[in-house]
């Protein structure tokens, strides 16, 4: 089934849960996502703590881009969030409340693939209100000495990602993906994190990634050419796929879905921070835009932007149809 944009926002039909280890604690996590009124984003938790603190999933909130994404509010922290993050972004899932009894979200297997699945368990609820989009209008850019990361304006939400490793295995991959919500569980969901043992090794010296073992990691051998792990690779070129799982992850702390392409080379948790800091600087670069059908059929569709009060068409390629217009109408305040 093709995808479509949606005009109006989503949550959970019902609570979901699931147990697993944080990476860097070891420690057990419990998790449970559940419905959230519209317009109330995701937000996060800590049932573990006696006041039960709450931290948006904002970009406002990062307070460390070290190994994961780390989000918080005064003491509070929840990290790893990047993952979960992609799931629920790609899901369609707009708003939830995530409880978490630990400051470190779950590791799973590596990937997203089992928080896609807990969501399919949880269903999706249509509510009332429309779905809020940050269409950008002019390209945004930010690096980080040979790093690099842009966005661009795009008739959709598509990720083109180059990484180069001094290695016999990585070497060079580039991919490219329209990030809609069948391909992310097809191409992108089940890629896993990856490391060179070396680096593992150095972790658990300093106290850290003391629940990483080869059923959440891709470990790269020693020798560089090989990985440790029995079951080998789940795509080829899993790493470029892993890298932009996590931009699609991190950059969900918009609090919003993107219009536009994101184009990075050897992309991080720092570089989406950073880009992701430019775009909330560049207002003159992008618009809150919001889709209002105009039939059943949904090929035509009003675009309501919040900002332009021009009333202009302009083509717009709705995916899995062919030929397909918007209209971009001031905003109805
Ligand atoms: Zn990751």
């Amino acid at each position: 089934m093709a995808t479509v944009i949606e005009s109006h926002q989503y949550t959970l039909k019902r609570s979901v849960s699931c147990r697993g280890i944080g990476l860097h604690t070891g420690k057990n996590v419990n998790l449970t996502i559940r419905p959230a009124s519209e317009n109330s984003g995701i937000c996060f938790y800590r049932s573990d703590l006696s006041s039960r603190p709450s931290v948006p999933a904002r970009v406002e909130q990062i307070v460390d881009t070290t190994l994961a994404t780390t989000i918080g509010m005064g003491d509070t922290r929840i990290s790893t969030t990047e993952h979960l993050m992609a799931a629920l972004r790609s899901a369609g899932i707009d708003n939830a409340d995530i409880d978490i009894d630990c400051h470190e979200v779950p590791i799973m297997d590596g990937s997203a693939g089992p928080f896609v699945r807990l969501l399919k368990r949880g269903g999706r609820r249509k509510q009332s209100a429309y779905r809020k989009m940050m269409r950008i209008t002019k390209p945004i850019s930010f690096r980080m000495g040979e790093k690099s990361i842009r966005i661009e304006p795009y008739n959709g939400f598509k990720i083109t990602a180059r990484i180069h490793f001094d290695d016999e295995l990585i070497q060079e991959q580039s991919c490219s993906v329209e990030i809609t919500r069948e391909r992310f569980e097809r191409e992108i969901a089940r890629a896993r994190t990856f490391g060179y043992v070396e680096q593992v090794e150095e972790l658990w010296r300093n106290g850290l990634a003391l629940g990483g073992t080869l059923k959440n990691v891709i470990a790269i051998h020693w020798d560089r050419r090989s990985i440790l792990n029995e079951e080998g690779l789940r795509f080829n070129d899993e790493f470029i796929r892993h890298k932009i799982l996590d931009t699609v992850g991190d950059l969900a702390l918009l609090g919003c879905p993107l219009l536009g392409h994101v184009v990075a080379d050897r992309s991080g948790h720092a570089l989406h921070h950073g880009l992701m800091q430019a775009i909330v600087d560049s207002p003159d670069c992008w618009e809150y835009v919001s889709f209002k059908p105009a039939d059943k059929t949904i090929n035509y569709l009003h675009l309501t932007t919040e900002k332009n009060s021009e009333h202009k068409t302009i083509p717009f390629n709705l995916i899995g149809a062919a030929q397909s217009f918007a209209t971009l109408t001031p905003c109805a305040a």
